[in-house]
């Protein structure tokens, strides 16, 4: 399995060392045709606006839409999430618009910028180490994305068919295990 981490900006050096655990080969991705050879593609976190901008200044938006359009998978991490939802309170545009959920961004507030907790992840296990940043939050989905973690009640991550989306950073710790999930999911369509 290759699969690629969007390298416009962000955590992507970090994506890239949980994937190759994970048992997949990973590269960064800063060109639209090197998605042409990928079975899958994670968005890093990051700063969402500025992910947006650079995707839209390098041909990236249509360009995901049409790989996400041939049923590989996209996996999105916290602004990775922002990019993928079809929705963003309090901002007129999205950026892919794939994902049919609306998200708050930077919803924990000052108290709780960031932080580490222990998650149940629904097809993977209790326990999974999560880090917010900043973090986004799953306000409302559309009725064929299905909730895979809360958090306090709010949803944190969340899949739609070959599109997986999580508030937290997955690759900042040495639980792989959300990763190896995506990796059998590229796997799987394959
Ligand atoms: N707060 C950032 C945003 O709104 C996301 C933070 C992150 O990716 N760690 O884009």
């Amino acid at each position: 399995m290759k699969i690629g981490v969007l390298a416009l900006q962000g955590a992507v050096a970090e994506h890239i060392r949980s994937l190759e655990a994970a048992g997949a080969e990973a590269v960064a991705v800063k060109r639209i045709e090197e998605l042409d050879d990928l079975q899958g593609l994670v968005i890093p976190g990051g700063e969402s606006t500025t992910i947006g901008k650079l995707m839209r200044k390098y041909d990236f938006i249509s360009a995901v839409r049409d790989f996400a359009g041939q049923g590989k998978p996209v996996f999105g991490t916290c602004a990775g999430l922002i990019v993928l939802a079809a929705r963003i309170e309090g901002q007129e545009e999205s950026h892919l618009g794939l994902m049919n959920m609306t998200v708050a961004r930077n919803a924990f507030g000052r108290q709780q910028e960031s932080f580490e907790t222990d998650l149940t992840i629904k097809g993977i296990d209790e326990g999974v180490r999560a880090v917010f940043i900043r973090a986004p939050l799953i306000k409302e989905v559309g009725p064929e994305v299905d909730v895979l973690s809360t958090y306090k009640g709010e949803i944190v991550a969340a899949r739609q068919g070959h599109l997986l989306a999580s508030s937290f950073h997955p690759e900042l710790t040495d639980d792989y295990r959300l990763h190896a999930y995506f990796v059998d999911m590229a796997r799987e369509r394959g």
